[in-house]
């Protein structure tokens, strides 16, 4: 927390706005607006995983559709497609961003329309541990078939990409606050809009779909997904801080990368190009198998010196529940990060003896 949080928290319950509605959510909307510089198209909901599933909704994505989403990333990524009753295809990562290959995107979308005669309804790409998909290339591809792109930019608030702000790059983008993101409201998300209208259109789903009229009138499925007005002034307080949390992880990031440099087998995630600027919501290696240790070990012995790490994403294709859904892969990166990556503490509170005593315990482990 950076301080003035409960100030607003107070103000919610002076005022009585203690309801999914009021001031606190206006000016957080606003104020997000402002930062990712997408003014009077931010929605605030009460999780990222709404806004994921209200962006599928807004995109038409139905029963019986499939949509695209990139492997490796957090469930959470892939469950709202199922929630629609569509189907999740699944994209495999490139080695510069681990995040969604076009090239593959391209190859997934041409097989889908091979197989199903049906285009999938929606792209999921993802700005994993905040490094900035390759947004150019997969908007592209994205355009040459005409499917919408739905951004899960929910670890990477304030990441860059061209200079232009993560969230903003898709028709639509989805945000999270959960308490382990870059900025919280204890639990909450957004969803980035077209315009304003469709920001109108977003409100309605959020609130139960309640039409115009005097009494509860209702023509389509509604979702209670708005953000409470108690979350949102967290939010406002954040906002104070947003910047301070992203130069942090930055910082943080830059240390691990001095502090690790040297010691063979261990590769500190770097922005592949300048043109990437990461937020490094968490700082990540990859241990190269050469060094006789796998992260797993190198968790545990971290564990038993109080440093908490855990193993990267395991991607969706090789999850149970997924276990039947088509993927393209590029010659299994994302399996190969899962078996070798670690992250990093990396929280803004951290400070630089953390990260020293951290970057000290790995070289032990792997000396
Ligand atoms: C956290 C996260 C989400 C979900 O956000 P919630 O606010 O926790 O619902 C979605 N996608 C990714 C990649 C995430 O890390």
């Amino acid at each position: 927390m950076g301080g003035n949080e409960q100030h607003w928290v107070n103000e919610a319950f002076r005022s009585g706005w203690v309801v999914p509605l009021g001031p606190n959510v206006d000016e957080f909307e606003r104020l997000l607006g402002e930062y990712i510089n997408a003014p009077g198209r931010v929605v605030a909901l009460s999780a990222g995983t709404a806004a994921l599933h209200l962006g599928l909704v807004m995109l038409g994505v139905e029963k019986g559709d499939e949509v695209v989403c990139q492997s490796f990333t957090f469930s959470a990524s892939a469950n709202p497609i199922c929630y629609q009753g569509a189907s999740p295809v699944f994209v495999g990562s490139e080695k510069d961003t681990w995040n969604m290959d076009p090239e593959a995107l391209n190859r997934c979308i041409a097989d889908r329309v091979r197989a199903t005669g049906r285009k999938p309804k929606a792209i999921v790409p993802v700005h994993l541990y905040g490094l900035p998909a390759k947004m150019n290339e997969i908007l592209a591809v994205a355009d040459k078939w005409q499917i919408p792109v739905l951004e899960d930019a929910a670890e990477a608030l304030g990441s860059e990409l061209d200079g232009k702000r993560c969230g903003t790059f898709g028709q639509y983008g989805a945000l999270s606050f959960n308490g382990n993101k870059i900025i919280t409201t204890s639990g909450g998300g957004a969803l980035v809009c077209p315009d304003a209208e469709a920001a109108v259109r977003v409100k309605f789903y959020a609130t139960q779909a309640r039409e115009n009229r005097p009494y509860y009138y209702h023509e389509v499925i509604g979702y209670n997904y708005r953000m409470s007005n108690v979350c949102a002034g967290v939010g406002v307080g954040q906002m104070d801080v947003l910047q301070e949390h992203v130069d942090r992880r930055r910082a943080i990031h830059a240390l691990y990368t001095e502090l690790l440099a040297e010691v063979p087998g261990v590769e500190v995630k770097q922005n592949p190009t300048p043109a990437f600027d990461s937020n490094f919501w968490l700082s990540t290696i990859v241990i190269d198998p050469a060094t006789g240790h796998t992260p797993d070990e190198v968790r545990l012995a971290l564990a038993a010196l109080d440093i908490e790490t855990r193993l990267l994403w395991r991607p969706m294709h090789m999850q149970p529940v997924f276990a039947d859904a088509p993927y393209y892969g590029a010659g299994d990166v994302e399996r190969e990060l899962f078996e070798r990556g670690l992250c990093l503490p990396s929280g803004s509170i951290l400070d630089d003896s953390d990260i020293e005593r951290t970057a000290a315990a790995i070289k032990g482990v792997l000396a």
